[in-house]
């Protein structure tokens, strides 16, 4: 089948291929994940080269013929964060986790996977990165005051409530609240991917994750954007360790059921800083 269509989409990644090509994963909204190839944008830069570069969102011209990879026939740059993420590490592998993660999940067309990856981007290139606890003191003050950099904008923050929204999108809700085993109404402290998530003391299988109080609750506002209860937790809490510790449990308990969903280990998740 040969077919020619427009699409939005965010640039996953690109590389080279042959002597002046080069091949771009694209996010697309109406026709989930294509491999296209841009012919001749080594040779000649000006020709839209530039704009291929992961984290842009650009609107392409596709030429689908009876190869599997497509070929790029124009892009045009929508919105790009590729300079606000690339120099920081912290935003840079939260932002990866999330076209990572996304990509995975596409298997045809979903245009609100699509739009929800793009949303998280834009929320991480503009986020306080947070990187090393030890630096939190003097970033504290920042997070708070600035309300577009909110504690929801911090990047590992950002990544979970993409994922665990995009898990739920899927119909791989997790149980944050009762026993996902017996319905024992919690708090519970455990976690368990194959049972389907927070797990009580009875029914807890081996190999469930122990969770700190507050930690489950954290997910649960993620899942639901409920962005002011983070927020507030942030607030009330001073971004003191303790907050850092349930946030790291929350991230443990997203990272360990997407991998449990997926059946295989996201890479760029586990390289995030908390
Ligand atoms: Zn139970």
């Amino acid at each position: 089948m040969r077919q020619n269509y427009r699409d939005r989409a965010l640039v996953v990644r690109h590389y080279d291929y042959g002597e002046a090509d080069r091949i771009v994963v694209l996010l697309t909204r109406d026709h989930g994940v294509v491999r296209a190839v841009a012919k001749g944008v080594r040779k000649n830069k000006s020709r839209f080269g530039g704009r291929l570069a992961p984290f842009v969102v650009v609107d392409v011209q596709l030429y689908v013929g009876r190869g599997s990879l497509a070929s790029l026939t124009s892009a045009e740059t929508i919105r790009s964060y590729n300079q606000l993420i690339v120099d920081s590490y912290a935003k840079y592998t939260a932002a990866c986790a999330v076209l990572d993660v996304a990509e995975k999940f596409t298997i045809g067309d979903d245009a609100s996977l699509c739009d929800a990856a793009a949303d998280a981007i834009e929320d991480i290139a503009h986020s306080w990165p947070v990187g090393a606890h030890s630096s939190l003191a003097a970033a504290t003050a920042s997070c708070v005051r600035d309300g577009r950099q909110g504690s929801d904008g911090l990047p590992t923050l950002r990544v979970d409530k993409f994922v665990v929204q995009a898990l739920a999108n899927e119909g791989w809700e997790p149980q944050l609240f009762s026993c996902a085993a017996c319905g024992e109404p919690g708090p519970h402290h455990a976690f368990s991917p194959s049972a389907g998530g927070a797990v009580c003391s009875a029914c807890r299988p081996p190999g469930a994750l122990s969770v700190p109080e507050g930690s489950l609750r954290m997910a649960w506002w993620l899942m639901h954007d409920c962005d002011q209860s983070v927020r507030d937790a942030w607030n009330t809490s001073g971004g003191s360790s303790e907050f850092w510790r349930i946030a790291d449990s929350c991230h443990d308990v997203v990272v360990r059921y997407v991998h449990w969903h997926l059946g295989m280990k996201v890479r760029s998740i586990e390289l995030m800083e908390g």
